[in-house]
């Protein structure tokens, strides 16, 4: 694509960064076969290529995020399936998250919008924070509908109503596998030999907390906890460690979302010096998309670029690591149980790990079905399902039809967000992948299985 841009306006970095990637799109539309808003909108303006051309004038013109640009970014779920679809490999990820921090600087948005997003920066990073909000949020319950009526069709009822859908029924109180600490391996564990791949030295591990997952279902990590245990690994859980960042990064806070990051790299970096980690584990995808871009969001800090890269190298999704590892015990006897798959979008396209899951499942005994068009986003997408609750319910039935036509027994996901988004849409129960592997490999069996 060609773009006009002053030598002036090429100075600055970013825009700099921004026009290499403008360059590289050669508008041949394949990207809006698969992406979720053109599919459901028919937009141009809502599709990748659109989005591309609105970013490209906006950057040109030096101009202020106009209220329209606005809209359409809002409505891109930051999915990356143009990623995956782009044959000239367009870094869109990174342009998305350009304009988003653009619009953060250059654009006023409506009292309403502004307060929606404070709230949900200021709280759901926080596990305290969260947790408290919930359980308020669960006494609220009750008068919804006086909200809903209170609030109308407006876009703040709608955004209210979405979140009240997605209280869980049970809120997690912490638990030793939420806090830090460190689980020793398992006595006795195969001691098979160490994977040359990933240069593993110490069979210590750090797993990262997270934040909204230890509320929503703190047995995900400690499924992790226990199989990683008992394959000889010491799990660690280090002090000082946070959310990811991916949260506020996507709301196009660019800063908040360095601090998030800049945190967990020192006390990452401090384990590494101190007591070595072969990988930095992760449960939810979408917080392994953002660790692994650590290198890139501090590429220009000469404080942090090499601790960041080192980080970076070392983020594993759970999958991906236990596949690197290749379970050295066997698998027990499980019932015969179909499984239908959901790939997360932060895995399949943000981390390319498309397979691992899948293949994990299978040598575990487990019947593994394919969902139908799961290349597309169940509209979880990080807080899309609050900011844009209709075309993210849209994408929920539509997913869960598919699930529908396959008949699971069990559905899996590598991502808390995915599992509460298709969980509210369904009656099947919805478990992460790690918890049906555990169970595999000697754990227990999950609750969810057992009502
Ligand atoms: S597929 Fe890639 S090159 Fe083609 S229009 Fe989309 S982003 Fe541009
Ligand atoms: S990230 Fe997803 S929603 Fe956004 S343009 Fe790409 S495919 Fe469409």
């Amino acid at each position: 694509m060609e773009t006009n841009f002053s030598l002036l306006q090429l100075q600055d970095e970013g825009t700099a960064e921004a026009e290499k990637i403008l360059r590289t799109c050669v508008h041949c539309g394949f990207c809006t076969a698969t992406c979720p808003t053109y599919l459901l909108l028919g937009d141009e303006l809502d599709s990748p290529r659109g989005r591309i051309y609105q970013i490209k004038h906006m950057l040109e013109s030096q101009e202020p995020a106009t209220g329209a640009l606005v809209t359409h970014i809002d409505r891109c779920l930051s999915c990356l399936s143009c990623m995956t679809t782009c044959p000239s490999g367009v870094d869109y990820g990174h342009l998305v998250d350009y304009t988003r921090t653009h619009i953060a600087k250059t654009h006023q948005r409506g009292k309403a919008d502004q307060m929606m997003r404070f709230f949900l920066q200021t709280i759901l990073p926080y596990p305290d924070r969260f947790r408290l909000a919930l359980l308020l949020a669960k006494i609220v319950r009750p008068f919804a509908l006086i909200i809903q009526m209170g609030t109308g069709k407006s876009q703040m009822g709608q955004r209210l109503t979405a979140m009240m859908r997605l209280i869980p029924r049970h809120i997690e109180a912490p638990t030793r596998h939420t806090m830090p600490g460190v689980f020793a391996a398992s006595k006795g564990v195969d001691q098979s030999p160490k994977n040359t791949n990933t240069n593993i030295k110490t069979k210590r591990v750090a797993l990262l907390t997270g934040c909204a997952q230890p509320v929503l279902d703190s047995d995900i990590n400690a499924a992790a906890i226990r199989l990683l245990t008992r394959m000889g690994y010491d799990v660690v859980l280090p002090e000082g460690e946070g959310c990811c960042g991916a949260l506020v990064h996507h709301m196009g806070e660019e800063n908040k979302a360095k601090g998030h990051a800049k945190r967990n790299i020192e006390v990452w970096c401090r384990e590494i010096d101190t007591n070595g980690l072969d990988a930095i584990v992760i449960t939810t995808s979408g917080c392994g998309t953002s660790i692994k871009d650590y290198a890139h969001m501090f590429r220009h800090d000469p404080l942090l670029s090499e601790k960041a890269q080192k980080v970076s190298n070392l983020a594993r999704d759970i999958c991906e690591f236990l596949n690197e590892i290749k379970l050295p015990i066997s698998p027990i006897k499980l019932p015969d149980i179909s499984v239908a798959y959901h790939a997360a979008c932060s895995l399949q396209h943000g981390q390319h790990i498309k397979t691992a899951p899948k293949s994990l499942l299978k040598k575990a005994g487990l019947t593994v079905r394919d969902i139908a068009e799961s290349h597309l986003c169940c509209g979880s997408a990080g807080v899309y399902n609050i900011m844009q609750p209709e075309l993210a319910q849209k994408l929920q039935q539509r997913k869960c039809a598919n699930i529908e036509t396959i008949q699971p027994d069990v559905i899996a996901a590598g991502n808390i967000g995915c599992i509460t988004q298709i969980g509210t849409g369904t009656k099947r129960p919805v478990l992460h992948v790690i918890q049906l592997l555990d169970w595999a490999y000697g754990g227990p069996k999950p609750a969810k299985l057992s009502k």
